[in-house]
């Protein structure tokens, strides 16, 4: 469970993450769903610990993770990343590449814990081989299969999908959901897509200008928008 109290950033005196606070359960999926510049990008580093807010707080499981006195350390904040430009590693195997996070494994769990990995995203038959041998598609999901690997409470996407062709997308998402509803996760996706909300999502947080202007069921939030700019949001994007 991800809760996030009040969070704050600001930027050359602009706030760009103005009092943020979320919620998600275990195995439920939250979209911050907003566009270009809103600060979903920011408040995802902060929750992932490689940027500090100004004020707020995070807590992971009940447990206090970072306020402005106190900071756990990214590794250690059982939190999995997968993000666009989060790339593989070249150099190593699609197995080491997913065995990357579990180096204080025994040899054989370890070993195990990648193919049952490998299995559930459909590629067992590459474990030995090398991302360069991979499509895109194919290498999106050894970076879910190694983002999951640790067992993270919490997952973070920063729109994942977008350097996936339109038809790939779709497949890729859903195959992602099913694997993380598998693992109990509690998933923050963020998107400025409301087509990859209203497919992703259970609950849907509407972000402008650094706070959260609406949120609920997607249905709800895309058949009720709460303003003028919500609507022209969601209509300029289809
Ligand atoms: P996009 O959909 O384009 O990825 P976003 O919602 O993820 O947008 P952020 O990356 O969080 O947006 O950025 C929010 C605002 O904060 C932007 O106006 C950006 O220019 C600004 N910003 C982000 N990082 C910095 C920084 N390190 N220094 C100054 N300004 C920054
Ligand atoms: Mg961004």
């Amino acid at each position: 469970r991800l809760e996030i109290r009040n969070l704050k950033r600001r930027y050359d005196g602009r706030a760009v993450v103005d009092d943020v606070s979320l919620q998600i359960m275990p195995g439920q999926v939250t979209c911050l769903l907003g566009p270009s510049g809103c600060g979903k990008s920011t408040t995802l580093r902060m929750i992932a610990g490689v940027e500090m807010q100004d004020s707020g707080s995070i807590y992971v499981d009940g447990k206090l993770i970072c306020d402005t006195n106190f900071r756990v350390p990214p590794e250690r904040r059982e939190i999995g990343l997968m993000f666009q430009d989060f790339a593989l590693f070249p150099h190593l195997s699609v197995a080491d590449n997913v065995g990357f996070g579990l180096k204080t494994m025994d040899k054989a769990a370890r070993r195990a814990r990648i193919e049952d990995l490998l299995e559930r995203v459909d590629l067992k038959r590459f474990v030995d081989g090398y991302p360069h041998q991979l499509s895109g598609g194919e290498q999106q999901r050894v970076a879910l299969a190694r983002a999951l690997a640790p067992r993270p409470r919490i997952m973070l996407m920063d729109e994942p999908f977008s350097g996936l062709d339109n038809r790939l997308r779709d497949e890729i998402r859903d195959h992602t959901l099913t694997v993380l509803k598998e693992e109990d996760t509690a998933v923050l996706l963020v998107t400025h897509e409301p087509d990859e909300a209203m497919r992703m999502a259970d609950e849907i947080a509407l972000m402008r200008d650094g706070k959260i202007v609406q949120q609920g069921a997607p249905y709800n939030v895309y058949t009720r928008p709460l303003d003028r700019a919500s609507v022209s949001f969601f209509s300029d994007a289809n």
